[in-house]
């Protein structure tokens, strides 16, 4: 068995204006960032090429700074949707596009969870309004639970014969073996965003309670240093897709 988590530069890389063909896309983000870091090239593409794109952001985004004094969780909540529609007009995404569900973070409902069932049916619902032709959500062993929760509310939901593409975002740095797709179960491809790799990174540089200090009165908080970001700027962005 063969893994691709470590040698994406293998993978068949695909020409930009293969972005034309995903139509109508949906891009599950657990946490207001996930959508710059893994798709942030592919959102810029799809409106290049007169594609409509939605954002659902499922986490309420409030447990990356959980004891800050000066944001507490409402403050935090509405910052971190600040800075998604921020990033989301760098990446001419509307503000009407983007679907805010609120889940508590770090408890996004997952297989098991009571409120599972329930989830799934109002993503179902929403998934009945947008007809998306295609799905863009972390992949389904990312090692962090609100990623894997996301691919399992996608993956039970209604979606019609939309095409799901999964992206990774913490399988490089935080995956064990085993973490990584397998060739019995998906295929990978990179897409090349080269022309739009600046807005990407003007993008993720809007999550700045994220990527700075912004927040400074909680040292158990969260921040993705330079090292974890060079990762996320790279001339492409690579997606599994299912077997
Ligand atoms: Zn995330």
């Amino acid at each position: 068995m063969m893994n691709y988590n470590t040698n994406y530069s293998k993978v068949p890389l695909a020409p930009e204006h293969c972005a034309a063909g995903f139509g109508t896309t949906l891009i599950v983000a657990p946490h207001a960032d996930d959508e710059s870091l893994g798709c942030g090239g592919v959102i810029s593409l799809l409106h290049k090429y007169g594609q409509t794109v939605y954002i659902m952001l499922l986490s309420d985004g409030t447990m990356s700074h959980p004891n800050s004094k000066q944001y507490p969780a409402e403050k935090l909540r509405d910052l971190r949707e600040q800075e998604l529609i921020d990033a989301c007009s760098v990446l001419d995404v509307p503000k009407e596009n983007i679907i805010f569900c609120r889940y508590p973070d770090r408890n996004v409902p997952s297989i098991g969870d009571v409120r599972f069932e329930n989830t799934v049916s109002s993503i179902s619902k929403m998934m009945n309004i947008i007809k998306p032709h295609s799905i863009f959500v972390p992949w389904r062993r990312d090692p962090h639970p609100d990623h894997q929760a996301a691919f399992q509310l996608v993956n039970s939901a209604e979606t019609a014969n939309a095409k799901i593409y999964e992206y990774p975002i913490w399988l490089e740095e935080l995956g064990k073996p085993g973490d990584e797709p397998n060739q019995e179960e998906s295929m990978p491809f990179r897409l090349d965003i080269s022309s739009v790799l600046s807005q990407k990174q003007k993008a993720i540089s809007q999550h700045r309670s994220q990527i700075t200090r912004m927040i400074n009165d909680d040292p158990e908080g969260f921040m993705l240093s330079p090292e974890m970001l060079r990762q996320f700027n790279m001339p492409y962005e690579t997606f599994f897709i299912s077997k």
